[in-house]
């Protein structure tokens, strides 16, 4: 059988219409790396999580707007605009139930920030403000190809995965990891010293983040479907 996992979405509205939105570079990636798919959408109803994750293989926290800082206790800079209170809420309480539960993990860009914030970490609300040196971080124009380089640090499963010390990714993120949340490991920095991947300390619990997207450069290079079957195959245990 193949595992289902579980992906988290933004919830906006767009004149006047409340929609669900997720790129489906992520619902592709996940369906090409063997499991199956299913986006949950913001609920008001947290209590009904356990119910889902009951039915869930693993989760899957996806990309998109900033974390609202009071959530890691502080106030929002004013390049901290985008922030979403439903999404918010439903992607804390989705963590905790299922880091409870020792689901497998995976969090992609506002994904690894969110893990991080739920495990007591903070954050940069922004790089090239709060960064002194920082390189660029945020590209926009085509980010299926690298743009800057990571190192990777061995006995994690980032390294793991790519077998390279050295590694061109993309990145599109004006936000990082300043403080690192509860038995996390940094897997890979850029050389501005810019934290790009998370993993948990505990051996018995998959959890991994990174903070550039693996879903948009596989559709150039397919090493990066790696990241995704490496996950799946945890889920499917
Ligand atoms: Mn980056």
């Amino acid at each position: 059988m193949k595992p289902v996992i579980g992906l988290t979405s933004q919830s906006e509205e767009i004149k006047g219409t409340k929609l669900n939105k997720l790129k489906y570079t992520y619902i592709d990636a996940i369906e090409a790396a063997g499991a199956i798919p299913i986006v949950l959408p913001n609920l008001k109803n947290i209590e009904d999580l356990d119910q889902i994750l009951k039915r869930l293989d693993g989760l899957f926290f996806t990309g998109g707007e900033d974390i609202s800082p009071l959530l890691y206790d502080e106030e929002a800079i004013k390049f901290t605009t985008e922030i979403s209170y439903e999404r918010d809420r439903m992607e804390m309480s989705l963590f905790k139930a299922a880091y409870k539960k020792g689901l497998p993990i995976l969090g992609i860009c506002r994904g690894l920030q969110m893990i991080n914030i739920s495990l007591g970490g903070t954050l940069y609300q922004d790089i090239p403000s709060q960064v002194e040196d920082s390189h660029g971080h945020f590209s926009t124009y085509d980010i299926k190809g690298g743009y800057h380089r990571i190192d990777i640090f061995e006995d994690t499963f980032l390294f793991d995965i790519f077998k390279e010390k050295k590694l061109a990714v993309n990145s599109q993120h004006h936000q990082s990891i300043k403080d690192l949340g509860v038995d996390l490991k940094i897997n890979s920095r850029s050389s501005d010293g810019i934290i790009e991947g998370i993993e948990s300390k505990l051996n018995n619990h998959f959890l991994l983040g990174v903070q550039f997207h693996p879903e948009a450069m596989v559709l150039r290079d397919e090493r990066f479907l790696k990241v995704f079957s490496y996950f799946v195959n945890r889920c499917s245990k």
